[in-house]
């Protein structure tokens, strides 16, 4: 029996209509989800120049008999949906029936599939049928399509060079391929493989095909459920940066989608232990009733709308900012000379290799949250576990100052150097955030008052949202037309802080009044005012005071990075120490 229906007419409007096929990438994408349809479980795509001369898939699917191979290439034929109420429960990936029509209306395609043993061979050109034959008989669908938009001109024009078109199908193919762990894909371009997996089930392994071993023994898994939803995966450490969102892996319900939203959480939730503009490496599904999702908001269908998005991304931030917590990290600054480059590390900002040292804060029920890839390959590196507890015991012992801005220091581990003012900025930075903690703030009154004037639609914003300011123990009235007067500040507020720094603050109450969030502002104020608070670089400082920082800093509870996240603390082992002065071999 014929597996393909045509769509209702009906139906097929309902789907929003745009197109499919406009770069090579879209008719990979087509065909290889079609593939998965068709429950392949090994998936070759091989191009010729990126895809511009030839995209063949090969899969090990269940094949078509020559009726439904025929259909195939009629518009809005699907296999998979029949009736407009399963639109809204699409559990397949390629819904939209006009895929394989579009993209055998611009192009020509060999179809070549087979079921109970008869095979068939279909040839198609600028969408007409021009042959139907009897074929070998194989396992699967293999479907060839070359001279992409030969009949249109116009949009020819908008392929992209050979090397943006490859790039753009290899990031499809790897997402796809972490979305899939039980799939193996090849992709090759010119007979050289660029893109495989074993599809062995594996996520992790599937990271480590994708990225190289740097990133796949540098994840920390993560799980967590709530009523709506089911997180799992894998989070990278903040050392394994890259210069845009595109790593941000994340899959609703076995398919790659995009959200901002789902964006800015997991950005959010690194806020402090990266530098800004630089993002890292996450794998994440999240598995959800489907009636939540809403997939059809876009032709290409990576664009998602999820009810309960806010539930979502709180769960999100809260899992990932729970176990990077619980697995602080300290930078140990060894030059890697063995750095045997896996090709993907590239763009990996460190250059200098970053081992890293886990120190779990909880000591603690939690050890097996810090799962490497040490878990299936046999990877020697060594690792260096300290316990946060000991951390918060070292002893650090100054040595001098470098340049007025860096501390050298030693104990009988090894050396430390750290940015003094990005160290005094952490201290500052968790001592502010326990005072917002405290229930009655102390303040002080000022000697004299300071008033500040604003616009008029500045005046009535602060005004609306000043009692946050109030709460942390600031006393502000009213003076005179559009202008306020600050009689105290809490005690907190101390060195550095003169009158220019408490316009700062009003400012900032002002810039952040649309979409207030207290929390973010909270933390805004608080880095804001450590780093005006802190000691500056080419700032000397007496021995006394830098031990007072080393002493202050090995008792936060990120003692390794700045509020903004940049390093506050690099190690040299001994033995890192030994090896680079060829001690030892
Ligand atoms: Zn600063
Ligand atoms: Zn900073």
């Amino acid at each position: 029996m014929s597996k393909i229906k045509i769509m209702s007419e009906n139906l097929a409007n309902k789907i929003a209509a745009g197109e499919v096929v406009e770069k090579c990438a879209s008719v990979v994408k087509e065909l290889v989800e079609n593939a998965i349809d068709a429950k392949a479980n090994n998936i070759k795509v091989n191009l010729e120049d990126g895809g511009l001369r030839k995209i063949e898939i090969i899969d090990n699917g269940i094949g078509m008999d020559k009726e439904d191979a025929v259909l195939a290439f009629a518009r809005h034929a699907t296999s998979k949906i029949y009736k407009d109420d399963d639109l809204f429960f699409i559990e397949t990936l390629g819904f939209r029936g006009e895929a394989l029509a579009s993209i055998a209306s611009v192009s020509e395609v060999n179809l070549e599939t087979c079921s109970k043993d008869i095979g068939t061979h279909v040839h198609i050109k600028g969408g007409k049928i021009d042959l139907v034959e009897p074929a070998d008989a194989r396992i699967g669908t293999s479907i060839c399509v070359t001279n992409l938009f030969y009949n249109t001109p116009a949009r020819l024009k908008y392929l992209k060079s050979e090397a943006t078109e490859l790039n753009n199908c290899i990031q499809f193919i790897e997402k796809l391929a972490l979305s899939r762990p039980d799939i193996a894909f090849a992709l090759s371009n010119n007979d050289k493989v660029i893109v495989k997996t074993s599809g062995k089930n594996n996520l992790l392994k599937t990271i480590h095909e994708i990225y190289g071993l740097t990133v796949s023994s540098n994840m920390l898994s993560i799980n967590k459920t709530s009523d709506d939803f089911e997180i799992s995966g894998y989070i990278g450490l903040p050392g394994l940066l890259k210069k845009n969102r595109n790593h941000f892996n994340t899959i609703v319900n076995g398919r790659v989608v995009r959200n901002n939203d789902i964006n800015r959480a997991i950005n959010d939730a690194y806020y402090t232990y990266k530098h800004e503009g630089f993002y890292p490496i996450v794998v994440i599904n999240i598995e959800t009733d489907p009636t939540l999702v809403d997939v059809n908001i876009h032709p290409t269908k990576q664009d998602i709308k999820l009810s309960k998005i806010d539930e979502l991304c709180k769960l999100l931030y809260e899992t990932i900012k729970d176990t990077l917590y619980k697995n602080l990290l300290i930078p140990d600054a060894i030059i890697d000379d063995d750095n045997n480059n896996d090709d993907n590390d590239s763009n990996l900002v460190n250059n200098v290799n970053v081992n890293y040292i886990k120190a779990n804060i909880n000591n603690n029920e939690d050890e097996n949250i810090v799962q490497t890839a040490m878990d299936f390959s046999s990877n020697d590196k060594e690792e260096n576990i300290i316990k946060n507890e000991e951390f918060k015991g070292l002893k650090l012992y100054p040595i001098g100052q470098v340049h007025g801005t860096y501390i050298i220091a030693e104990n009988e581990d090894g050396m430390f150097i750290l940015d003094q003012h990005a160290a005094h900025e952490r201290i500052n930075y968790e001592m502010i955030k326990k005072k917002f903690q405290e229930d009655k703030p102390t303040y002080i009154d000022m000697l004299i008052p300071f008033s500040i004037e604003l616009t008029a639609s500045d005046f009535v914003t602060f005004m609306e949202n000043k009692q946050v300011l109030e709460d942390l123990g600031f006393k502000i009235e009213e003076f005179g037309i559009n202008t306020i007067v600050i009689k105290s500040h809490p005690t907190w507020l101390t060195k550095n802080f003169e009158n220019d720094n408490l316009k700062t603050i009003v400012d900032l109450v002002i810039l952040n009044h649309k979409k207030f969030n207290k929390d973010r502002f909270l933390d805004k104020l608080a880095k804001m005012v450590s780093c005006k608070m802190s000691i500056k670089a080419n700032e000397h400082l007496s021995k006394e005071q830098m031990e007072q920082l080393l002493n202050d800093l090995v008792k936060c509870d990120n003692p390794y990075n700045c509020c903004h996240g940049r390093p506050s603390i690099m190690k040299f082992t001994n033995y890192e120490l030994e090896k680079m002065f060829k001690r030892v071999i």
